[in-house]
């Protein structure tokens, strides 16, 4: 790892803009509301916020709470389809669209319209359809530990890990997923046992993971597709290139043209109150804060992340 300890050789302009970020998300009241259809979700503390961002010259400017582990969820759905896409290439997008969905992200409504096929590999339906690619062929547990080792591989750390309790919590929960996954079944989009696909989806939604890890995790994504600039390949540039086109356009559901108009740079959200965000060459940035709005993003997180894309001038639209 070439990334110096923080405090060391910092920026001075992230640093300073970090630091007041953290210090004015501190200061808001309105801060939004935890998934409550997750029970282990629902208790979260609304107060927390974390921030971390991976540069290209190696560092690790962060702030807040960037140490305290929070529920990957929809985040996860980025590295399944990495992975998914490096199993089966190109043959994926059979299954599964590339368009953004303008439904919520639990929506069945447009898989009857539309055959069964989910519209993107980000709503749960489209996560589901990738999960059972990562299956075919293996057992669950094989095809869970196979995601686990990725993310593991691109944050450079192995002490992360699932959360049992928050994946059983979904499990005893999961109806409308259960109903996605039966309904896919049945159009052979499926081709695995619904039980073995969820019981791999929950658990992967469960990895829990801290900011500074997961901006760690997305470097792949800001930096052509390796792990730092110039270093290990961990996906081609092309491939890079297109997954961050499909977070920019479907990565936060049916809020993914309001995201792309205020912070105007790639990004997941997950329920779990987490987004990564992509700008490309330049950085991999996490934020968390759990309190969610009406669409399931992050409300804090979407705010922060305004903030330092407009004060470094990060948009992808331009200054
Ligand atoms: N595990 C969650 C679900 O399937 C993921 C949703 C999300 O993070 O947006 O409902």
């Amino acid at each position: 790892m070439t990334l110096t300890p923080e405090g060391l050789e910092h920026t001075p302009t992230l640093d300073t803009i970090i630091e007041g970020i953290t210090c004015r998300i501190a200061e808001r009241s309105d801060r939004g509301r935890p998934a409550d259809y997750i029970p282990e979700l629902a208790r979260a503390d609304l107060s927390r916020f974390g921030i971390a961002v991976a540069t290209a010259d190696g560092r690790l400017v962060t702030g807040g709470d960037r140490d305290m582990g929070f529920s990957l969820q929809s985040i996860s759905k980025v590295f399944t389809l990495t992975l998914a896409l490096g199993q089966v290439g190109d043959a994926l997008w059979r299954r599964v669209g590339r368009e953004p969905s303008g439904n919520p992200f639990n929506s069945i409504v447009q898989l009857e319209y539309e055959q069964g096929r989910p519209r993107n590999p980000f709503i749960n339906a489209g996560a589901i359809a990738v999960t059972d690619a990562i299956l075919s062929g293996h057992q669950p547990r094989e095809a869970l530990g196979a995601i686990l080792r990725f993310i593991r591989f691109v944050s450079d750390d192995d002490g992360i890990t699932i959360n049992e309790d928050v994946a059983r919590s979904e499990k005893e929960n999961g109806f409308r997923n259960i109903a996605l996954a039966n309904y896919m079944r049945s159009f052979g989009i499926l081709e695995n046992p619904v039980d073995y696909v969820l019981g791999v989806y929950f658990h992967h939604c469960a990895i829990e993971m801290n900011c500074r890890q997961l901006a760690m995790a997305g470097r792949y994504l800001a930096f052509g597709g390796r792990h730092t600039p110039g270093g290990a390949r961990v996906v081609s540039a092309e491939r890079a290139r297109r997954i961050n086109a499909l977070m920019l356009t479907c990565g936060h559901y049916d809020g993914s043209g309001d995201f792309a108009f205020h912070v105007g740079l790639p990004g997941k959200s997950g329920v779990g109150g987490g987004i990564l965000a992509i700008v490309p060459g330049k950085a991999s940035i996490a934020v968390w804060s759990p309190g969610l709005d009406a669409n399931g993003n992050s409300w804090l997180g979407a705010a922060a992340l305004e903030q330092l894309a407009k004060e470094m001038r990060w948009s992808v639209f331009g200054d």
